[in-house]
């Protein structure tokens, strides 16, 4: 592919998003002459490919400043010579997924929902992906019998009323694959919401089709997750796909990670809330990154997490400010993690400083042993 101010002028099936995906830049050859490497770049970037694959739609290339060497699409989607260096506390599964695993596919940790990974494949891998060890390995999606067995899971734990699509990226499939297995799932009378989690409507928006729509809106309720990472990824292309998802009835959330040199910024994530809540897209959570191989570069403190998060909170408009978690290495489960704004609390009072750092103190009511030792007088 070439570099030019407008595209869909010189490849007219640029707003096809199975062009995209069929001509997705996979080679050092391919990115080297695009974003015009030297020799020394390119090497680098063959070396980090025998180890973790490279994909990267057109669309999504676009958007990188070749100009630029810390232009943070290109950190997201180009890899780094950083990936091949070993990290003490590198994990091949560091959410402890496999073990948590019943039946292939199905990863059951909390009570009354699952995550079911469809796929394997992504239109464009992201550098820092938390399942980098599977995704991208191997292109493929669920086969009939797995598809079964999980179901079968699923069906016999009545408990599970929220079933998270995930992989790998389910809209990726042909909307057949996935109708298939959104009506299997609708038929199952204790499944209550579907949520899909994709980054689709970032890398490859022109996925995001009124025959997609159309389809998703007959397994109703379905809660899609996007994945915006920087509001550089924020285009008229990308916007006009969050808009006709929420157009279509489904609210849209966001998952960000936090990543040293790419958005560890509270003025880079401001702007980024915002202009998701101006799409209408709810940021969700803000992952502190993962502990997996050869993605220790783009790990920051936790601090630095907390210090943004007070940044944010209180500033901005609270539907802005996401969670900020750790998923806990070894298969913990996502854990809240907050500035501290208790400074002490006791039977009388909880003393808390605001968002400005003012103190506050907060009366408690008097202590009751027990309701019955103490009825109301009189
Ligand atoms: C993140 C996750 C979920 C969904 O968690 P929510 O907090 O409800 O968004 C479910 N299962 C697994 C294994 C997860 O990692
Ligand atoms: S889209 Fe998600 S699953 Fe795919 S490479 Fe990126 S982080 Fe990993």
């Amino acid at each position: 592919m070439k570099r030019c101010k407008d595209y869909a002028a010189h490849y007219p099936k640029w707003n096809d998003w199975k062009w995209q995906v069929a001509n997705r830049i996979t080679t050092a050859d391919g990115i080297a002459g695009f974003l015009g490497m030297t020799e020394a770049e390119k090497n680098d970037v063959g070396q980090c490919l025998s180890a973790f694959r490279m994909a990267i739609t057109p669309y999504y290339a676009s958007l990188i400043d070749p100009n630029d060497p810390d232009d943070p699409i290109r950190k997201v989607c180009v890899p780094s010579i950083q990936e091949t260096y070993p990290c003490e506390n590198d994990m091949a599964d560091p959410l402890g997924e496999v073990s948590d695993s019943p039946v292939p596919h199905i990863v059951h940790r909390y009570p009354d929902r699952v995550l079911f990974l469809i796929t394997l494949r992504c239109s464009t891998y992201c550098r820092y992906c938390t399942r980098r060890r599977v995704v991208g390995e191997e292109d493929r999606i669920i086969t009939e019998p797995e598809l079964k067995t999980a179901l079968w899971y699923i069906r016999s734990h009545p408990e599970i009323r929220d079933v998270l699509i995930s992989g790998g990226d389910p809209l990726v499939m042909s909307t057949e694959k996935l109708e298939h297995i959104l009506s299997e799932l609708r038929a199952i009378p204790h499944v209550d919401i579907i949520r899909i989690g994709t980054r689709v409507p970032v890398v490859l928006p022109m996925r995001i089709t009124e025959e997609l729509l159309a389809m998703l809106k007959k397994y109703q309720p379905i809660w899609i997750n996007t994945h915006f990472a920087h509001p550089q990824e924020i285009t008229p292309a990308s916007g006009r796909a969050c808009a006709a998802i929420v157009d279509a009835g489904i609210p849209l959330g966001n998952q960000t990670v936090l990543l040293r040199g790419i958005n560890d910024r509270a003025e880079i994530l401001k702007e980024l809330f915002l202009k998701l809540v101006h799409l209408r897209v709810r940021p969700y959570y803000l992952y502190q990154c993962d502990l997996s191989q050869g993605i220790g570069h783009f790990r920051t403190t936790v601090d630095e997490g907390i210090e943004i998060m007070h940044a944010l909170t209180g500033n901005i408009s609270g539907y802005a400010v996401p969670k900020f978690v750790i998923d806990a290495p070894g298969g913990g489960g996502k854990v809240p993690i907050n500035y501290n704004y208790v400074l002490s609390k006791d039977n009388r009072e909880v003393v808390m400083e605001n968002f400005r750092g003012e103190i506050y103190r907060y009366p408690q009511p008097a202590v009751r042993q027990n309701r019955a030792d103490n009825p109301p007088t009189e």
